[in-house]
């Protein structure tokens, strides 16, 4: 082997190593019900902020679930990334927003609820619970883009429901608009906060920053998908963490 292709391929090994997960954990969440759904976690080799990503919170919301997916396989430098491509998995495979009662509307939840939203819901939360992160990402999309919507509401919208509004938002999203030369695609913040949301419940419970991320069903699949990887990438690096894909 000639010693510049030695040291290239020395180089290429070691900067591969750098890039793996320290830990990688995948598992079922309400494993054995009807309902369970697969999480990810990619831990740093150095110390960060836990991060969730999660899309399917509304089953017909196809882009949320395959940029989240997307991130299941991401490599990180430092903190932990949880992944939740699909949080309502029935929903999500029948193709519909949901199947009994409004999903986004169930949380904290209850084991012994009637209907199975809640009982999936309350499984959700006792795992976000475990976990804490510091920061959660539930990836959505809207029929109406917010130009239509006072420039307010629906897709391309950022939407928070605690005031203030938290620390990294104003940040974050001046990082993610930075990547979008298309006034139309930037991303603005509303707050509206909604009972029952996993964000509103699971700041209250546990702590840390909630987002719902709006694109806008307007755009083809695939910007869908690449607008949401925008965000979640301009939230991880305002949190400081170190992402290589
Ligand atoms: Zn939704």
């Amino acid at each position: 082997m000639k010693p510049l292709f030695r040291v290239c391929l020395v180089f290429l090994l070691a900067t591969n190593l750098a890039l793996a997960c320290d830990k990688l954990e995948s598992g079922l969440i309400a494993k054995g019900e009807p309902f369970q759904t697969e999480f990810h976690v990619c831990k740093g080799k150095a110390p960060g902020p836990v991060i969730l990503v999660n899309g399917g919170i509304h089953g017909d919301e196809v882009a949320g679930i395959k940029a989240a997916e997307y991130f299941r396989s991401v490599r990180l430098h430092n903190g932990t990334l949880i992944v939740i491509p699909r949080m309502n998995r029935i929903a999500s495979e029948k193709g519909v927003r949901f199947e009994n009662i409004e999903f986004n509307h169930q949380f904290p939840g209850r084991a012994d609820a009637k209907f199975y939203e809640s009982r999936l819901a309350h499984a959700l939360t006792r795992f976000i619970g475990e976990r804490k992160p510091a920061l959660i990402l539930s990836l959505h999309e809207s029929h109406l883009h917010r130009l239509k919507k006072g420039n307010k509401f629906g897709g391309q919208v950022i939407y928070y429901g605690v005031k203030p509004a938290p620390a990294n938002l104003t940040g974050a999203i001046r990082r993610i608009n930075a990547h979008l030369p298309e006034p139309d695609r930037h991303f603005v913040a509303t707050y509206y906060p909604v009972n029952g949301a996993t964000s509103e419940v699971w700041t209250a419970l546990f702590g840390g920053e909630a987002y719902a991320i709006e694109t806008w069903r307007g755009y083809a699949l695939e910007e869908r998908i690449a607008l949401h990887k925008d965000v979640v990438r301009g939230f991880l690096q305002q949190m400081g963490m170190g992402l290589m894909d």
